[in-house]
């Protein structure tokens, strides 16, 4: 049987920004299609820059980056990728239908069949009421499923998230991140989701790639086995509990290492 063609292939890509500032190195990684992966580490770990750097909007400063075999920069290559930033990027004066439609309106998709399409994905995101509302008449969650809704208008294969729920209270976000897998296996999606958050990366990831900072860099590439779906119960099993041990001692570890210094605080056992 010939090999299954990976999703994303990260071939010893590296960022040095232009200031000088080394954010990543060299990372490896081939990512599989239809996994969930998510980038978990603290702030300045490089986690959006590997994530821009697979969504071609950052060229790496050496090495290279595929997607189904393609270089992301490829000019013929339609890689059927959509980013998900962590504001939610609404235009404000336009009504949620218009928003979502924008990535049809911009590749000149016919009014008849954008429209049809935009309904479809405000369904997929429990927003089909809400068409015609303002942004600023939403609460921040619900902008948040418009932005999803934006990025699923145009049926792609690889859906990169970047901190999505980040600025959303918590119990908004678990209700999120469980709506999220839905669509995940509905869609048959593959997702990069950036976190920094050990609960949301056990509760979502099908592999959970552990990063640390100063310098940034992949340190950890963790499996995980625990079956979908996952409810709300899920976070109350043995198994989600000794996932978020693992996760959250392969950070203190990689912090430790990562500082000639040692840790700046030292947190008491939660
Ligand atoms: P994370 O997403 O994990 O918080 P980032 O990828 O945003 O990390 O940043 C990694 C490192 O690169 C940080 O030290 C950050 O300050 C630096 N950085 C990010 N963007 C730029 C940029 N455009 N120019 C210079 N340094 C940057």
């Amino acid at each position: 049987m010939s090999e299954p063609v990976p999703a994303i292939e990260v071939l010893s890509a590296e960022q040095v920004y232009p200031n000088g500032t080394r954010a990543l190195l060299p990372v490896n990684l081939s990512i599989q299609p239809g996994e969930f992966v998510t980038l978990l580490g603290p702030s300045g770990c490089g986690k959006s820059t590997l994530l821009k750097m697979i969504a071609g909007l950052l060229e790496p400063s050496d090495g290279r980056l595929l997607l189904s075999r393609k270089p992301v920069h490829a000019p013929d290559a339609d890689h059927g990728l959509s980013f998900v930033f962590q504001e939610a990027t609404l235009m404000p004066w336009a009504t949620v239908q218009a928003n979502v439609r924008l990535p049809l309106d911009l590749a000149g998709v016919p009014r008849h069949e954008a429209d049809a399409r935009v309904k479809e994905a405000l369904e997929l995101v429990g927003l089909e009421k809400f068409g015609r509302s303002l942004p600023r008449e939403l609460s921040g969650g619900m902008q948040m499923r418009v932005s999803i809704a934006r990025g699923l208008v145009t049926r792609p294969k690889l859906l990169l998230m970047d901190e999505p729920f980040g600025a959303l209270d918590e119990i908004t976000r678990n209700k999120l991140d469980a709506d999220l897998l839905d669509l995940w296996k509905q869609q048959g999606l593959t997702v990069v989701f950036v976190t920094h958050s050990i609960t949301e990366a056990a509760f979502l990831s099908s592999r959970v790639i552990v990063m640390a900072a100063r310098p940034g860099r992949v340190v950890d590439d963790i499996a995980v086995s625990s079956p979908y779906p996952r409810d709300d119960l899920y976070r109350t099993t043995p198994e989600f509990n000794a996932l978020v041990r693992r996760l959250h001692d392969a950070l203190t570890d990689a912090s430790q290492l990562g500082s000639a210094t040692g840790p700046l605080t030292t947190k008491a056992a939660a």
